[in-house]
């Protein structure tokens, strides 16, 4: 921790620390700490407009619900709930997500609106399983090779999960991503049920079944991983693949087992974390998620010493960044990287005392993401004074609403 300024020059951090600098543009820090912006390493952002729909029921029961809806979106509908979603992160200091749906395009427009950062995956699957107009494969191609090289949005190729897609698929989707240089993104054995199931029908886990098939590489962030054995993490490990973890998706969809965090960073897997859909969290502060996995690792393994604060605050900004090899650009404030950063109050009741020395505690056990007083991305300020400056907000929250509402009466 560094006391002091932190000066910003077209969108790069050149200074760290002194305090007699002067700058075109001034934000009065005073009570309170900047941080990284945090990155959302997993997250279904357009299903801000599902928030609700499948409440108190396991995956199983969640994803036929929510498919239902999901089969009448629009376009536009994809737009206005990804709009929604960016000015929600924005609010709570997320500067990065990682995105996993289809109209990914719809989401780019979004993150060039709102300022925000997108690492956008378009998700393929199996023909005979999807709701996307035309072929997923195809439509995943397309979108990378559009989006390649814009300073916002980072495309990539998502595949829904071993249990819609087939070995073809996923061969299909790794040369794509191959062929373009970009990453994967991918649900993996995030239910007993979708182990044991791929087991049966394979005679193989889902892990040994991709390795098998050549799918996993160092390009694969696989989110959840919830039901894997030591073995599968050191699987994970060898092949370089990263991890979004998802405790508060996991709690709630009562997954049951509890992913191996602690044994996958020691193992060398690299993870970050994220708040997984709407549908399944409800919010996407990252605030809540930071203490909720401490919380969980420490409950389930009776050890107060798992997961520290400065262990979760790792996993939402340098782990994140690791895990989708920007760690050069992103995910701490050092001279040269961008300049992503979330200046955060300490001065309310619930933050109250404050001592520099539990920084870190404070961050993680005590502030929420309404505690957020500016966003920053690439040097652009996104809200100021808790103001989103780039988009009307109350414009973007009555769209939203009315658009939901269409959806659901439809
Ligand atoms: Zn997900």
């Amino acid at each position: 921790m560094v006391s002091g300024d932190v000066l910003v020059e077209e969108g790069r951090i050149v200074s760290v620390g002194s305090s007699d600098l002067s700058a075109d543009e001034v934000i009065d820090c005073t009570g309170c700490a900047i941080v990284p912006g945090l990155i959302n390493l997993h997250n279904h952002v357009p299903n801000t407009l599902l928030r609700g729909v499948a409440d108190d029921v396991p995956l199983e029961e969640m994803l036929p619900k929510a498919a239902v809806i999901d089969a009448k979106l629009t376009r536009r509908d994809v737009q206005v709930g990804a709009l929604l979603g960016c000015v929600e992160m924005i609010r709570s200091g997320t500067t990065s997500f990682h995105d996993l749906f289809y109209w990914e395009d719809e989401v780019a427009r979004a993150v060039r609106e709102s300022g925000i950062r997108g690492f956008l995956s378009w998700v393929t699957l199996d023909e005979s399983r999807t709701t996307q107009h035309g072929s997923p494969l195809k439509n995943a191609d397309a979108f990378v090779a559009k989006q390649k090289g814009d300073p916002l949005v980072t495309p990539s190729i998502g595949v829904q999960g071993v249990y819609a897609a087939s070995e073809e698929t996923c061969t299909k989707a790794r040369e794509i991503a191959d062929r373009h240089q970009v990453r994967l993104h991918m649900h993996l054995s995030e239910t007993r049920g979708e182990v044991e199931h791929h087991r049966k029908e394979t005679g193989h886990r889902p892990i040994a079944w991709l390795e098998k098939i050549g799918f996993l590489g160092p390009g694969l962030t696989a989110a959840h991983c919830v039901w894997v054995t030591i073995n599968e993490v050191r699987t994970l490990a060898r092949h370089g693949v990263s991890v979004a973890h998802c405790p508060v998706s996991n709690m709630k969809l009562a997954s049951g087992g509890v992913a191996p965090v602690p044994e996958m960073l020691r193992e060398g897997v690299v993870v970050g974390l994220g708040t997984d859909s709407p549908i399944s969290n409800n919010a996407m502060d990252v605030f809540a998620d930071m203490k909720i996995a401490s919380l969980l690792h420490k409950a389930t393994r009776w050890d107060a010493r798992a997961m520290p604060a400065q262990a979760v605050l790792d996993l939402a900004t340098i782990g994140a960044a690791r895990a989708l090899h920007v760690d050069s650009e992103l995910g701490s404030i050092e001279v040269g990287k961008r300049a992503d950063l979330a200046v955060v109050s300490l001065q309310g009741a619930h933050t109250t005392p404050f001592y520099p020395e539990t920084l870190i505690s404070q961050l993680v056990y005590s502030c929420r993401g309404s505690d957020v007083r500016a966003t920053i991305v690439d040097g652009q300020i996104l809200m100021a004074d808790r103001v989103v400056q780039t988009v009307d907000e109350a414009e973007v929250v009555s769209r939203a609403q009315e658009t939901a509402r269409e959806l659901f009466e439809a």
